[in-house]
């Protein structure tokens, strides 16, 4: 007997789009549980580069107000770093993704926008990067190399749609966790120091865009002493142009 008109509206919604979870699940699950056997069983995806060399990479900017502020900091360390940037935020702040390629700087993509992919959409997904491919090509003169996808959710159609576009996917190895409204400086320090090892590839944000307001402050304050132990380790730090990787177009 069907009893669905007993339930409530919420409950019928709920049933209505199990199916849709169901399929955005096996779609999305595989590529986000396989994070940590991508360090181990694929180590180049992951960023692994140069064992005497430390990727320094940035995402979801441009962000015209804490973007600026960590060039800043970078140029004070003499440090140059790999910005993931988001199509949309090119589109509205050029001119912060011209002074980061201006200060020597390399640009990458974290697609058009900030998206989780819960379900399939391999045509959707080429257009998207190949649009942010061209905006950042348009302003820079410079083609991108890599993509990162937000959440780190490569699914077949984004990798099929980073190909397409000639970039190479790269993850990362450690993060700072400073996305989180309670991170602080120390915080971010130590999450680093224990993921970080030499030819690792380091996450870490320039902007509150996808995260808790004001969390940047954490990142910029944990710079100078993650750059500096990485120094007193004897790792040189830089770009992922630098980190021994074979790069989408090269
Ligand atoms: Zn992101």
């Amino acid at each position: 007997m069907d009893t669905s008109w007993r339930q409530s509206p919420a409950r019928r919604t709920a049933a209505a789009l199990a199916p849709v979870a169901a399929v955005a699940a096996a779609h999305i699950v595989p590529a986000a549980t396989w994070l940590p056997v991508v360090r181990r069983r694929f180590p180049r995806l992951a960023g692994t580069g140069h064992p005497g060399h430390v990727a320094l990479t940035f995402d979801d900017g441009p962000d015209p107000e804490s973007t600026p502020r960590f060039l800043d900091a970078l140029e004070a360390l003499g440090v140059r770093a790999t910005f993931f940037v988001l199509g949309d935020g090119v589109l509205r702040h050029p001119s912060v993704v011209r002074e980061t390629v201006r200060r020597g700087h390399e640009v990458a993509l974290h697609g058009w926008s900030h998206d989780r992919p819960w379900l399939p959409g391999p045509v959707d997904d080429v257009r998207a990067l190949l649009r942010a491919a061209g905006t950042v090509r348009e302003l820079t003169g410079h083609d991108p190399r890599w993509y990162r996808p937000p959440y780190g959710i490569l699914t077949s159609g984004r990798w099929a749609a980073a190909r397409t576009a000639g970039l190479r996917p790269v993850l990362w190895t450690a993060w700072g966790r400073d996305w989180t409204a309670d991170a602080t400086p120390a915080s971010v320090r130590s999450a680093v120091a224990a993921g970080l090892r030499g030819g690792g590839t380091l996450l870490l944000h320039d902007t509150d865009r996808m995260s808790a307001p004001g969390c940047w402050r954490s990142a910029l304050g944990a710079l100078p002493g993650i750059v500096h132990a990485c120094h007193a380790a004897g790792l040189s730090v830089g770009p992922l142009a630098e980190h021994g990787v074979p790069g989408g177009r090269a």
